[in-house]
């Protein structure tokens, strides 16, 4: 995982947004190859392991790692995803998350930007790239990524919901056309097999709409 990413993360906990304490083990120049990284609100700990971060295993001794197969990407299939991310150079990173990483190498000819894998292939590797392993939400920052896709494995409500967060505004989601349409996203095309929308508000009101809930239901 590149430790500019590092600024981005934030607990996946439901609390209030909280950034992460890291302890870097071992590190290769701009990658971290070993870290431990806690929450200090809820002192949940995740780790880096062989450069790989992961939010789901309670132990770093056995990580799970989902099962997403590589599929054969063609340049033609990977300039419409480009076109559909709508990004052509970014300081933020670009997030592929399940068998979209599988673009992540002909995708970086065309989209200059950070990559982030979410929940990749382990056989992917693409230089600079950072891979990470969440559960059913991304643990990122709001406004910290240019864009995202989304495959079926992932496209829950919950999932969703933190990918538009995480959006800056204007950035692009796109997601399976049989996929809930996050609030805040507004669609800008759609087929018969994926929709892309882009983020039309600042990411803390939905912040400021999550912390109301509670009240509401009372
Ligand atoms: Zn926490």
């Amino acid at each position: 995982m590149q430790r500019d990413l590092l600024d981005a993360l934030r607990c996946p906990g439901t609390h209030e947004e909280s950034w992460l304490v890291a302890m870097v083990l071992e590190a290769s120049g701009s990658t971290l190859r070993v870290a431990e990284l806690a929450c200090p609100v809820c002192g949940a700990e995740f780790w880096i392991d062989d450069g790989v971060a992961y939010f789901t295993s309670p132990t770093p001794l056995a990580p799970h790692t989902p099962a997403v197969p590589a599929e054969p990407y063609t340049s033609d299939m990977v300039l419409r995803l480009a076109a559909l991310l709508g990004v052509a150079e970014s300081q933020l990173p670009v997030a592929l998350v399940g068998r979209y990483a599988a673009a992540s190498g002909v995708l970086a000819s065309f989209v200059s930007a950070p990559q982030l894998l979410i929940n990749s292939a382990p056989a992917i590797h693409t230089a600079g790239a950072s891979r990470i392993i969440v559960a059913d939400r991304l643990p990122l920052g709001v406004e910290s990524l240019a864009a995202i896709a989304v495959d079926a494995a992932h496209a829950s409500p919950a999932f969703l919901d933190s990918a538009s967060r995480a959006l800056r505004v204007g950035g692009r989601l796109v997601a399976p056309a049989d996929a809930p349409l996050p609030a805040g996203m507004r669609e800008l095309a759609r087929d018969d097999s994926e929709w892309v929308a882009e983020t039309t508000m600042r990411a803390s009101g939905l912040i400021e709409l999550r912390r109301r809930a509670p009240e509401s239901v009372l």
